[in-house]
């Protein structure tokens, strides 16, 4: 494998411009001076942001219809009529769509996404196709694909599902997700007492689907958290959306905050639409792991969605009304070392021996990476240059 030089780039945190030398996929030196590497590839990155690879922490590629034509929507802009929209319409565009997906993933890896969660329907209608369409893409692709088996039309109203989740995780899915355990399954402690069983059998992580909002939705957060705490899961379960955080009175805010930190539960945000964002300062001064990601990319549900996580780190800090460059570096970090948090990633970051998945950004600082997401100069995953 050929060494990799990155000469005179600003890597994100150093304030310095710095060369990195790249061998054997991961990080071989950091240095303020210049490095002699007789035979490497270089690349001049002088002025420009070197950022560790994008973290994508929540989408669904099983329900994209990215590159291909545009679908209009026209559903009823209701939560019933996207679900009909959604379930009518699939088996006339082919989805899920192994083309589709794999596609997503080209224009992820060309915009720096090097890792995605991405969660994947599971019900008695759908099977496991999903599942299958999403790992025969990621095969082909660079880009590492970890999914979540989600019981997207509930688990307790949907005989059939919980025993396909089983089969999901036994088939290796590395997380197992769970959806309004309220609002959807009516019976918030049978819901949690089911996944959380699986997650702990399996060894997975836990990512919820939390839209449920108000103090409904702030009690099942403390449900999660107490459960979280009793088995020890600590650093493997995330709350996804977590609405109810950002519609509490700040007391009540500040329990729950207090109790994720405590038992070691990430939030994952999207910040789509008008949809309440949670209180990402808050949560990450009390030391919660914040991660974000897309929420649906052109699909049934919605037509929005470009992959680009810097793009997305944008809508994040400004649907939180970041000004400051230190509060907008808040939304970069959910969209790298938050997510690489949630998903549990090892050697991840810009220190020498990290992985080398690095992506170089023509911006000067990392507010300037966020609010211009410009398009990257350069992407690499396992030392290898994707894009440049
Ligand atoms: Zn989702």
């Amino acid at each position: 494998m050929t060494d990799v030089l990155l000469r005179g780039g600003l890597p994100w945190g150093l304030g310095a411009p710095a060369d990195i030398l790249v061998r054997d996929g991961r990080i071989d030196r950091v240095s303020l001076g210049p490095v002699e590497a007789p035979g490497a590839q270089v690349f001049d990155v002088a002025g420009q942001l070197v950022l560790p690879g994008l973290v994508e922490a929540h989408c669904h590629l099983d329900k994209t219809l990215y590159g291909g034509p545009w679908v209009p929507h026209s559903a009823d802009d209701t939560l019933s009529g996207r679900i009909a929209n959604d379930l009518g319409r699939r088996a006339e565009l082919g989805v899920p769509s192994v083309a589709r997906i794999a596609a997503l993933l080209e224009r992820m890896s060309a915009a720096g996404t090097t890792h995605v969660r991405t969660h994947t329907d599971i019900d008695p209608a759908a099977g496991l196709r999903g599942v299958e369409a999403v790992r025969e893409a990621a095969a082909g692709s660079p880009v590492e694909v970890r999914q979540v088996a989600f019981p997207q039309h509930g688990v307790l109203t949907n005989p059939g599902t919980a025993e396909l989740l089983e089969e999901a995780l036994k088939s290796g899915v590395e997380a197992v997700g769970g959806l309004d355990p309220a609002g959807i399954d009516r019976d918030p402690v049978r819901h949690l007492d089911l996944v959380f069983g699986l997650a702990g059998r399996y060894g997975t992580h836990l990512d919820i689907h939390l839209h449920d909002g108000g103090s409904l939705g702030g009690w099942e957060l403390e449900l999660i958290i107490e459960r979280t705490k009793a088995l020890g899961l600590g650093g493997r379960v995330a709350v996804s959306h977590a609405y109810a955080l950002g519609q509490l009175d700040d007391a009540h805010q500040d329990r729950l905050v207090e109790g994720l930190a405590e038992a070691g539960v990430a939030v994952v945000t999207a910040a789509v639409y008008s949809f309440p964002v949670p209180p990402v300062k808050k949560l990450r001064a009390a030391g919660v792991t914040v991660a974000c990601g897309h929420d649906g990319i052109r699909d049934l549900w919605g037509p929005y969605g470009s992959g680009d996580m810097l793009e997305r780190a944008m809508h994040l800090a400004y649907r939180s009304t970041f000004r400051r460059d230190d509060d907008i570096e808040l939304a970069l970090e959910a969209a790298t070392v938050g997510g690489a948090r949630a998903l549990g990633l090892d050697d991840y970051g810009l220190a020498p021996g990290d992985r080398a998945d690095l992506v170089v950004v023509p911006a000067g600082s990392p507010a300037e990476a966020v609010v211009v997401h410009p398009a990257r100069t350069l992407v690499m995953k396992d030392g290898v240059v994707l894009h440049n």
